[in-house]
């Protein structure tokens, strides 16, 4: 089996569409999508109606959904983040809206070999930066290989017994292999707003056979999406960060 894992999408259409066309993307059997399909991006709509309409696909809700659908409040929002979740808010679809409040909570089980998850395997709303926080996450982890989205980091981390190994420096990593009998967390990166320093959407392969991970970028139309982000009256600061990944 192989996985295409996207997360992290912001309402970002350019950039989605521009996985969803990479040929490793169409050859996939089934899409990992780890959460954060709204917020912050200007096509809150047009990316849920491409989720609804993947095939066999395993769709987890992150924070931004919860607060865009009302499932939660935006007090713990920065900013520009409620400001743009308010805008979203006021532009899903009834449908759309209720699609998103219906999404389940990670983690969920995806096979015996990997589980998904927004944050963390323990609270979907934790972030993983350092490894500390990965020690904690793969502790509650259930599978060898636990995805993860959140942070807009790609980034992987190996159970090392007592510690934690990082594979890479952040955005760095290209691929791994998940050992029999090892535990990894790994974050494939964003699709809609990069925030490793690397403009391109990031996106994932998992290959079960072979139990290799593939982390992948690709380049997009970023001045078209910061066109709408303007044009629609989101805070341009949303724009400008696409261009920089950060
Ligand atoms: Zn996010």
């Amino acid at each position: 089996m192989r996985y295409l894992v996207i997360s992290d999408i912001h309402a970002n259409l350019e950039a989605l569409d521009a996985v969803l066309a990479q040929p490793d993307a169409q050859r996939s059997d089934r899409t990992l999508v780890l959460g954060d399909l709204v917020g912050y991006g200007p096509d809150p709509n047009a990316v849920v109606s491409r989720v609804r309409a993947m095939g066999d696909s395993v769709v987890i809700r992150g924070n931004h959904d919860k607060v865009a659908c009302g499932v939660e409040p935006a007090e713990r929002f920065n900013h520009y983040a409620r400001l743009a979740v308010e805008w979203t808010a006021r532009t899903l679809t009834r449908d759309a809206l209720t699609y998103l409040a219906a999404l389940p909570a990670g983690p969920q089980s995806v096979d015996d070999f990997v589980e998904i998850c927004h944050g963390t395997p323990f609270d979907e709303d934790v972030y993983v930066f350092d490894d500390i926080d990965a020690l904690r996450a793969l502790r509650a982890a259930s599978r060898g290989l636990c995805l993860f989205g959140h942070t807009h980091v790609a980034t992987a981390f190996r159970d090392a017994g007592s510690r934690v190994s990082v594979s890479g420096r952040p955005g760095q990593t290209q691929e791994i292999t998940v050992e029999k009998h090892d535990r990894w967390i790994v974050n494939c990166g964003a699709v809609g707003q990069p925030r490793d320093g690397d403009w391109r959407a990031a996106f994932g392969i998992v290959d079960t056979d072979t139990r290799r991970v593939s982390m992948r970028r690709v380049e997009y139309d970023v001045a078209a999406t910061q066109a709408k982000i303007v044009a629609a009256g989101l805070p341009e600061v949303l724009a400008q960060r696409l261009s920089v990944g950060r």
